[in-house]
């Protein structure tokens, strides 16, 4: 996988062409966006519970650093460590420090985003520390050495059938064609792995500062393993993933597996409020905290501070056309579809990752998925604005002259007229569709057919069958 966000036209071209690629996608997405809106109608006000997420996540926002020294405290009162990193590489170096002060060499690591952000894996591995991922889509994706391409799902981008070759080749698994029996194999292998590792890891969906617990939502029981089974547990989390109270909590879980799975909620809901008592016979004795920045603390200060009130479902991403198309891989990013088209540039500098906000039809289909309502469709605008302040001269003249004919509504229509007639006209030579429009819009035709004006404008069609000025 190309892990350069600026590759993002080159990359979605191979993927629009990758026909496995698109059985995958077409399949993850539809499926996943399907089910979010059954379960989502089964609730007495969706919109309300939406707007009550909103408010909860904005809230929090707001008093971020507050929160984060509450979350420290809490923590250490529970017998935790807390430490802070400020950019990725500083988290690594942390965990490594960690490892080696206990003698860890053998880990496992439930999903986190926030570990594949910092390049966590890569980073063990030069240090001599192994880490087996165990949530099967991970893994799945580690025994590819290639990256998720999806939040929720990060296998979203192979077929059973192509999982069944790799564990095939990679894990000697006889032949079958049933997905429970690859599940099965692949799960006898990871069990051992719980029972040898001498630490787990794990991020956090969220961190709840008045009693200093770290939630983590999963379906197939490995972040209960990972991180109750071996002796030291390490969570990494983002700074904006804490949240105040046990009430806010109970508004955004019944929205976030809804809006990820389309589950009303996640077979498990692991807590972990620090190392296990001396009294319990089991859970981890040590317990650390990394609370990571790496760049959130720009974002915090910046018009786009909202990003940050992401609870990392994955609903847009599914309900985005483009996403629905090219796939995470096509963006060169940990963080892909919408979302990721705003963070990407937020976290790796806007110049970095110049194509993203450009990736995007702002049809808004992001924003109405989205459980917290987050105005993507805006911020990708204002990221658009900040790239390109100034626009190439025919599009200034073009926007004056637009706006001119919508103030003057006669010469509209006769533009209206013209446009349709000549459009017509062309299609009328290609059989249908225009394939190549005269310039300066033939950049539209370098890619895709322009459908003709037709035959009946609105305005005529109201003046027909409702009489008078439309
Ligand atoms: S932006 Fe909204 S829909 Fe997209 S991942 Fe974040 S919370 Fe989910």
């Amino acid at each position: 996988m190309d892990l350069n966000p600026n590759h993002f036209p080159e990359q979605a071209l191979i993927a629009l062409q990758d026909v496995h690629l698109q059985t995958a996608l077409g399949r993850g997405t539809q499926n996943a966006d399907g089910r979010r809106r059954q379960v989502m109608a089964e609730l007495d006000d969706p919109a309300a519970l939406r707007q009550q997420a909103r408010a909860a996540r904005l809230r929090a926002l707001v008093d971020l650093p507050l929160l984060l020294e509450q979350m420290e405290r809490s923590v250490i009162a529970n017998g935790g460590h807390v430490l802070w990193a400020e950019t990725g590489e500083e988290a690594n170096r942390l965990i490594v420090d960690i490892c080696r002060r206990h003698g860890l060499k053998r880990g496992v690591k439930s999903k986190s985003m926030a570990t594949e952000e910092i390049g966590l894996l890569p980073y063990l591995q030069q240090h001599g520390i192994e880490m087996i991922e165990t949530d099967l889509g991970e893994y799945i994706v580690q025994l590819d050495e290639s990256h998720p391409s999806h939040i929720i799902m990060p296998v979203m981008h192979k077929t059973k059938e192509q999982v069944r070759d790799l564990f095939m080749r990679k894990l000697g698994m006889p032949p079958t064609d049933q997905a429970a029996d690859m599940t099965a194999f692949a799960r006898k292998i990871l069990r051992e792995n719980f029972l040898q590792a001498d630490f787990g890891m794990s991020g956090g969906n969220f961190m709840i500062a008045e009693t200093g617990t770290v939630v983590v939502v999963t379906n197939e029981g490995n972040g209960r393993l990972s991180t109750g089974l071996p002796p030291v547990h390490i969570a990494v989390v983002g700074i904006e993933k804490v949240i105040p109270t046990w009430e806010d909590f109970a508004t955004l879980i019944q929205l976030l597996p809804r809006s990820a799975t389309g589950q009303r909620l996640s077979v498990y809901v692991n807590i972990f409020n620090g190392p296990a008592r001396p009294e319990e016979p089991d859970g981890p004795r040590e317990f650390y905290l990394v609370l990571l920045d790496n760049g959130r603390s720009d974002i915090y200060t910046s018009e786009y501070v909202e990003a940050l009130a992401c609870i990392r479902c994955g609903a847009c991403l599914n309900a985005c056309p483009v996403y629905q198309n090219v796939g995470g891989h096509a963006y060169g990013s940990v963080y892909s579809g919408p979302i990721g088209a705003v963070v990407t540039p937020l976290l790796r500098g806007k110049t970095n990752a110049a194509p993203l906000p450009f990736a995007s039809s702002l049809c808004g289909a992001c924003q109405q998925a989205c459980p917290v309502d987050i105005h993507i469709p805006d911020m990708l605008l204002k990221l658009r604005r900040d790239l390109e302040p100034t626009q190439p001269p025919a599009w200034e003249w073009g926007m004056k002259a637009w706006a001119f004919s919508m103030e003057h509504p006669l010469l509209y229509q006769l533009g209206g007229k013209v446009a349709g007639a000549a459009t017509r006209s062309l299609a009328e030579e290609t059989g249908g569709r225009v394939t190549e429009l005269p310039p300066p819009f033939d950049a539209w035709t370098d890619h895709r057919d322009f459908p003709p004006f037709a035959d009946e404008s609105f305005h005529d069609w109201w003046r027909k069958h409702r009489g008078g000025r439309p």
